[in-house]
């Protein structure tokens, strides 16, 4: 029996070794690390991990429930860091970013950028880099939002209450973003910037389908993920990196964010506790543009 506990004690403590370089709280060893970020950030939707020796990699089996159907549509992808490929565009991996990745805590100060860091950025967004440089890789939203077409998409499209208007987005998403609209009119309205930004909100957007601008990135637009929140007159300041591109093409990319328009931090902060991004802490800031990323966030969280 002695014999026995020490065989399990070495076992054990070679599995410790071995799984050390797990850090998720919640994450398993018999699964990728980062799979746990998604299980959690989507909970109605179920992964299950088989390990492909030829390959060398986690296929992921996801379960995504069906409106008005009893039994889930499954869909198979490879883990590829987080890339979440089908077997036929491993060959291309390297076109595609990881879905896991790191977002701010604070907005990129351009006070703080070196010369050599200025031009990379200047490198990767011109029109023939961004056509041609990584995009991020549709295939898990495409399973999970039934996004591949105009029509499939434009079928879960649905009208939501939002501030004090209504916006369309993906069904889905619908629960967050009225959460995200009651959170936002409950704030006190009694700072001068709140008082601002409800006084001069002029428009709210949310599905259009489109691509993002010389990219192959699909826009979260285009899938009804994405809201954007635009001021009367941008309070005579920058709002998107693009539009300041045309009138600066040299020095854009280190407007002050003191120049930039950005939503007070309470909406930032609602918008992000409820699985968003903020366009306005991207290296191409886009500062009235939210996403629907509660995977990001979460790993954001943890890491
Ligand atoms: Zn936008």
């Amino acid at each position: 029996m002695k014999k026995y506990y020490f065989a399990l004690f070495i076992s054990l403590l070679i599995a410790s070794s071995c799984f050390s370089q797990i850090k998720l709280p919640f994450a398993k060893w018999w699964e990728p690390e980062g799979l746990a970020v998604f299980k959690e950030a989507y909970p109605n939707i179920k992964f299950i991990c088989s390990y492909d020796k030829e390959v060398g990699d986690w296929l992921v089996h996801i379960f995504v429930p069906q409106e008005n159907k009893k039994e889930p549509k499954e869909f198979s992808l490879y883990w590829c860091e987080s890339k979440f490929l089908p077997k036929e565009e491993l060959k291309n991996k390297d076109e595609y970013t990881k879905l896991l990745y790191k977002y701010p805590k604070q907005i990129p100060n351009p006070e703080n950028f070196s010369k050599e860091f200025v031009a990379k950025i200047k490198e990767n967004t011109t029109t023939e880099n961004r056509k041609n440089g990584p995009g991020t890789p549709p295939f898990f939203f495409d399973a999970l939002y039934d996004c591949k077409t105009r029509a499939s998409t434009e079928s879960h499209i649905v009208k939501v209450p939002f501030i004090d208007r209504t916006i369309n987005v993906h069904e889905r998403i619908k629960e967050p973003v009225q959460r995200v609209s009651k959170r936002i009119n409950d704030l006190p309205k009694d700072t001068p910037e709140l008082k601002k930004f409800f006084s001069t909100l002029a428009r709210t957007d949310g599905f259009a389908w489109r691509n993002v601008r010389d990219s192959k990135s699909r826009s979260f637009h285009g899938i009804g993920l994405a809201v954007d929140v635009l001021p009367k007159g941008y309070y005579q300041k920058i709002i998107y990196w693009r539009w300041q591109k045309q009138l600066d093409p040299e020095g854009w990319m280190l407007t002050p964010i003191s120049k930039r328009w950005c939503p007070p931090q309470e909406i930032i902060d609602i918008f992000e506790d409820e699985g968003f991004i903020w366009g306005g802490k991207w290296m191409i800031w886009d500062n009235m543009h939210f996403e629907y990323h509660p995977e990001l966030i979460l790993y954001n969280k943890i890491k």
